[in-house]
């Protein structure tokens, strides 16, 4: 049977954000069509008092609302985000790593718990901070963490992003650097909104690792849970058959957003900036100035995804070039709420009229996620009548991968979606000089 899964989420006791209900992420992945879903935050003793009086184990490491009808069939994981931050020997500074952690059950989360509390570690953020010496300290460290339970598993966090092991803050080139003798213990990586298997493909060290995609979603909405995910081919649902298909690095296929849309995609300093104004600079990897300096305030430009990608693949001696397929199994997709906001034109993709339209596709289909698996003749065949004519031919534009990103997103700002044509993610260059300023500066 074919399982989708996201197994990266935060509570409500991460930074920042709502009280978030089991019931509300139910319903949500029910509608997504999301089998298995981690917890996020299993650490954290308020979520972890929740999490026990709220679940019943239903099938080994697989749990399931105690209460709550067509609710019951949600499945969840226990799963945390720890950030590792360590000094490395590559770069100078302090680099943090965020890490996704799942567990096989309440007694592994509480050694786990005691463990790091015995170095001093907080739970009490949502995401706790581990703090390391080097990267034999993260070694030994995640190590002992792992021995606790032969069914805990690390999983790099959105490898690609600043926060990420292979992102442009504090670079590292290999997975060694940073997380010493426990890279030998990582069979797969998280890909994050802002890379793909096609990107992750130019790094050499991830060729034999699995690929899987998470939402890292802070809320139960339509376009966020699920937002990315993995499937797996599993014989039989339990949480050993999961941890069994990474650790063989068996991944049917993954659904991924399009990096250029991902917030870091390509290099340069977004508008705003201390400097700047309203000027901006933006450079695809071939582009960059080669002393990699602004030209509007003379600081070092971001390093977007593409540009981290192809210099570690460099360092990592393979120098290869951007492939237009990928041999891992994947699709690009963009939340069905925002796919309905942009077919009829209205911007609030959580406004009351794009939530009904939602609805009915979900009611057509069965899920949306099915949505993104069917042939394009079957999607105009069971949504016509059903939704306006524009939102089933932007749909069918996504599922042809005939959709980018303009600008593509580059140093913390969006990309913006355009339906109906692709743009190139190299030979871009465009530097707006700033209005205000302008003859003070040049
Ligand atoms: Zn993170
Ligand atoms: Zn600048």
């Amino acid at each position: 049977m074919e399982i989708n899964v996201d197994l990266h989420s935060h509570s409500g006791y991460a930074g920042g954000v709502g009280d978030i209900s089991l019931a509300a992420l139910a319903l949500s992945m029910k509608k997504k069509g999301i089998h298995v879903f981690g917890t996020g935050d299993c650490l954290h003793p308020s979520w972890n008092a929740k999490l026990r009086e709220s679940l019943e184990e239903r099938e080994t490491g697989l749990f399931a609302l105690k209460e709550g009808g067509e609710n019951r069939q949600a499945r969840f994981i226990l799963q945390t985000e720890i950030i590792i931050t360590a000094e490395t020997a590559v770069s100078p500074g302090r680099k943090n790593v965020h890490c996704v952690f799942l567990f096989p059950s309440f007694e592994a989360v509480s050694s786990a718990v005691a463990l790091l509390e015995s170095w001093g570690v907080k739970n009490t953020i949502g995401r706790p901070f581990l703090k390391c010496e080097g990267p034999d300290d993260v070694g030994a460290k995640v190590v002992k963490l792992l021995e606790l339970d032969p069914g805990i598993e690390l999983i790099p966090a959105h490898v690609m992003t600043p926060q990420g092991v292979f992102g442009s803050a504090n670079p590292v080139n290999r997975l060694c650097d940073f997380f010493g003798e426990a890279a030998r213990k990582i069979n797969a990586v998280e890909t994050g909104l802002s890379a793909d298997p096609v990107v992750l493909d130019l790094i050499p060290e991830l060729d034999e690792l699995a690929l899987v995609s998470n939402s890292d979603c802070h809320s139960a909405a339509s376009n966020r849970l699920g937002r990315e995910f993995t499937a797996f081919e599993l014989d039989e649902l339990s949480y050993r058959a999961i941890l069994d298909a990474i650790r063989a690095r068996r991944v049917a296929w993954t659904a991924e957003f399009n990096p250029g849309e991902g917030k870091y995609f390509l290099s340069g300093h977004r508008a705003g900036k201390q400097g700047h104004d309203d000027g901006y600079c933006v450079f695809s990897p071939d582009k960059t100035p080669p002393d990699r300096r602004c030209p509007i305030c003379g600081k070092p430009v971001t390093i977007g995804v593409l540009e981290r990608a192809l210099e570690i693949s460099r360092t990592q001696g393979a120098d290869r070039k951007l492939q237009k397929e990928s041999k891992r199994k994947f699709i690009h997709m963009v939340p069905l709420s925002e796919v309905i906001a942009y077919g009829i034109g209205v911007a609030n993709p959580s406004s009351k009229k794009v939530a009904a339209l939602y609805e009915r596709v979900v009611q057509a289909l069965g899920t949306e996620i099915e949505l993104w698996k069917v042939a394009p003749a079957t999607v105009r065949e069971v949504l016509e009548g059903v939704v306006p004519r524009e939102v089933i031919e932007t749909i069918v534009e996504i599922k042809s991968d005939n959709f980018t990103f303009e600008p593509l997103g580059f140093d913390g700002s969006y990309g913006k979606l355009v339906v109906g044509r692709t743009s190139p993610w190299f030979g871009v260059s465009t530097v707006k000089m700033p209005e205000k300023g302008r003859g003070e500066l040049f």
